[in-house]
């Protein structure tokens, strides 16, 4: 059986493993092929394929893009794209500016209450990745405002708390329309983490569909088989692909292996068979 992982995010955005690190780590636990989808960025892609060759994997064009439907906050993977398509790096740059707002005025509240940040050297990261609320959180731990990562997220920066800002994110629609404009593959990403009810997610996926989504993430790392089950019967019901993958971010998400997830994520190559079949129609 040939495995893969269609779920990964590198330095281009917030993992800690570099495109490269990430096809060798791939080679040694036997990966066949390994989608780069980082968040809001295809920065990873060009270091990927230039040593795809070298490791002998497959690299698939991924992203992961942040979207609003109905006042949630949905991630949406977009593959096999062109990433010279002026279409998605449109949507990416106005997702990058909201992102830069949104950290300004993060970084002017930690000013404010006198936590020492240098907004320079924000301004300066910002340039070279993607700089999110992990960024600050680790501030907030230095300082010895927060005992860990999720502890400075669950008192400074979820909704409510006092360095929460909130993202402005396009719709779902125009992202969908960006990917599919691009020669994309749209998929809705790790489905039941948006704490919708069955017929809550049975409604968004329907819709969603209407707009050109074409699979859904229905392999997770931390997915049980029941869960998997229902998502797949859910896909094949309203005649979506299934893909899967393990949201590996290196350090940044502790207990996540690469195409292992917690450790009972395996992903099938036919997974990305499905995904080829819905782009060239093979
Ligand atoms: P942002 O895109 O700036 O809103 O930040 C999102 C990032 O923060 C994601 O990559 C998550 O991995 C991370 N994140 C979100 N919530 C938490 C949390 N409660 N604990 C740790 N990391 C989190
Ligand atoms: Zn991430
Ligand atoms: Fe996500
Ligand atoms: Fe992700």
């Amino acid at each position: 059986m040939k495995y893969i992982d269609l779920h990964v995010h590198t330095t281009a955005s917030d993992g800690t493993y570099s495109p490269s690190d990430i096809l060798r780590l791939g080679k040694n636990i036997g990966l066949e092929a390994i989608a780069i989808t980082d968040h809001e960025t295809m920065n990873g892609l060009d270091e990927a394929h230039r040593v795809e060759k070298i490791y002998n994997i497959e690299i698939i064009n991924g992203i992961e893009i942040s979207t609003e439907w109905e006042g949630t906050e949905l991630h949406l993977l977009g593959y096999l794209f062109d990433h010279l398509s002026e279409d998605l790096q449109k949507v990416i740059n106005r997702l990058k500016e909201g992102r830069e707002r949104r950290n300004e005025e993060i970084a002017g509240l930690l000013k404010r209450d006198g936590i020492p940040i240098e907004i320079e050297q924000l301004r300066k990261d910002s340039k070279t990745r993607i700089i999110g609320r992990p960024y600050f959180a680790k501030i907030l731990v230095k300082c010895g405002l927060a005992q860990g990562i999720s502890d400075a997220f669950q008192k400074y920066l979820t909704p409510g708390k006092p360095y929460y800002v909130k993202r402005v994110y396009p719709d779902a629609n125009t992202c969908i329309k960006a990917l599919i404009d691009s020669g994309g593959v749209p998929v809705l990403a790790h489905p039941l983490k948006y704490k919708f009810s069955n017929e809550k997610l049975y409604t968004c996926i329907q819709e969603l569909c209407g707009y050109g989504l074409c699979g859904i993430e229905c392999m997770y790392s931390g997915y049980q088989k029941a869960q998997i089950d229902s998502l797949s019967k859910m896909a094949k019901y309203l005649n979506l692909c299934c893909t899967g993958g393990s949201d590996f971010h290196g350090q940044n998400k502790p207990g996540i292996q690469l195409g292992y997830g917690y450790g009972n994520l395996r992903v099938p190559y036919s997974y990305l068979e499905q995904l080829k079949k819905i782009k060239w129609g093979m």
